[in-house]
């Protein structure tokens, strides 16, 4: 479900594209019949399977096939209305599943359609021409696409096609920055749960494959909770992040440092032979524990870590095992006194 959004996106892009390039005409009931087609086609080849379900002859099946899999809430597609404007209006159609309303009304996602249109306005010797419009309500506002015909459409689509080009490099770039916040912890910029799911997942994958060593790191702040009561929530912040910068500092740029939960950190470090990684776990313990934080009033803290190391992660059946038996080392570590190295074994 989690990758299931942007890939539509990238499929309903795809969909548009081909088919648009493949008919050279907006035939409203020729996109019809096959964008559902063309949308399946490209999730099933990235990792869904929407195959049992045959493939979709129009957009209201392709919803319908949605909601049965479990991707969409409800159905109630509007028919689009025949006119210039009917490519959107399709969009419109498939309204009811909002993700993809969404990407009708996203003007950085949109970009590419307008693309797509503009190389089947110059094929058809036509003008596209883009207005701005209200639709639906007050509070959503949409573009408007008109194709005329055009005596000199050279100029004005170079034109057109220049600016939709540079509009899809924003989006690529905004694109981009999205998908980086949504894997980023805001508190410490260090990768979030989700981007252990997604990146770690594949590590651990990778570790198993080819039979290498994935440390698997479970750190923790030892009495973090005076820090807090003795200094307020915002020192306490100041000190994960400075915490965040040793532990950037300490590993390579490629490993996976990752905010677990509040003052817990999961480090992930790929073909890392055992003793490599006690000696990297060393190397964090210390350097907090030689680390001066201040205290926001002029003073010090002194600050320790304990550490649970399970040194082959890629031995266990999951990624969750494989930190779950760093976090029953790191128990052991708080047990045997705090601000320590455990290493876990069978
Ligand atoms: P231990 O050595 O057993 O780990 O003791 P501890 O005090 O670190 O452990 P405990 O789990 O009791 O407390 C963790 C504290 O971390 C509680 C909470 O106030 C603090 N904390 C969690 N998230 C944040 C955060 O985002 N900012 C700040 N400032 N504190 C946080
Ligand atoms: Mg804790
Ligand atoms: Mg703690």
């Amino acid at each position: 479900m989690e990758n299931f959004k942007p890939l539509l996106y990238e499929a309903v892009l795809v969909a548009f594209g081909k088919i648009l390039a493949k008919y050279d005409a907006f035939t409203q009931g020729v996109i019809m019949r096959d964008i559902g087609k063309e949308i399946i086609d490209y999730l099933n080849g990235h990792g869904f399977d929407f195959s049992e379900s045959g493939s979709p002859e129009d957009l209201n099946t392709l919803i319908d096939l949605f909601v049965k899999n479990g991707f969409a809430e409800s159905l109630d597609v509007t028919p689009a209305d025949k006119g210039d404007n009917y490519i959107w209006k399709n969009l419109y159609g498939i309204s009811a599943y909002k993700e993809l309303y969404d990407l009708a009304l996203n003007p950085f996602l949109a970009c590419p359609l307008n693309l797509c249109m503009c190389y089947v306005a110059g094929k058809n010797k036509k003008k596209l021409v883009m207005h701005r419009k209200e639709f639906v309500n007050d509070s959503i506002t949409e573009a408007q696409y008109e194709l005329v015909d055009d005596n000199t459409p050279d100029a004005n689509l170079d034109e057109l096609v220049l600016k939709s080009a540079r509009l899809f490099e924003i989006a690529d770039e905004k694109q981009k920055l999205f998908h980086h916040q949504a894997l980023t912890d805001t508190l410490t910029g260090l990768s979030n749960i989700r981007c252990l799911e997604e990146k770690g997942k594949r590590f651990f994958n990778r570790a198993k494959e080819d039979n290498t060593p994935l440390a698997v790191l479970m750190c923790d702040i030892d009495f973090f909770k005076q820090v807090n009561d003795t200094y307020g929530h915002c020192t306490g912040d100041d000190v994960l992040r400075k915490l965040a910068d040793i532990f950037r500092n300490s590993v390579r740029e490629t490993d996976i440092i990752c905010r677990y939960g509040g003052e817990e950190f999961v480090v992930l470090l790929p073909n890392t032979p055992e003793h490599r990684a006690i000696e990297i776990a060393e190397r964090l313990r210390q350097g907090v524990e030689e680390a001066v934080f201040d205290d926001g009033l002029g003073g010090h803290i002194y600050l320790t870590i304990s550490i649970g190391l399970n040194p082959n992660g890629e031995q266990a059946e999951t990624l969750e095992t494989a930190i779950q038996r760093a976090d029953k080392a790191l128990f052991r570590a708080k047990h045997e006194g705090r601000n320590a190295v455990v290493v876990w074994h069978n």
